[in-house]
């Protein structure tokens, strides 16, 4: 055990076994507070764009928002380019 190499090869060893370890958690990078959000906006946009016949408006204006249909009229190409029927 007087060969050089065989102390460098321990005192490698020793140096690697005693190094210091750094332990990184990583967090999620979107919130989830943001996912939440974006799902509320895309549902009521779905319904908006893709359902609504007056609903929304007929809260306030009652029962004329059925025949006036303000958003169906406001969302009728988009309604049809994204391939929901309405008439
Ligand atoms: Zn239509």
């Amino acid at each position: 055990m007087k060969h050089p190499m065989v102390y460098l090869l321990i005192q490698v060893y020793f140096n690697y076994m005693s190094s210091p370890t750094q332990i990184v958690k990583n967090k999620s990078q979107v919130p989830i507070f943001a996912i939440i959000t974006l799902a509320i906006i895309f549902v009521v946009g779905l319904f908006v764009v893709g359902y609504d016949q007056g609903h929304i408006f007929s809260v306030v204006l009652g029962e004329s928002a059925y025949e006036d249909l303000y958003i169906h009229e406001l969302t009728h190409d988009m309604r049809h380019a994204a391939g929901f029927p309405c008439h």
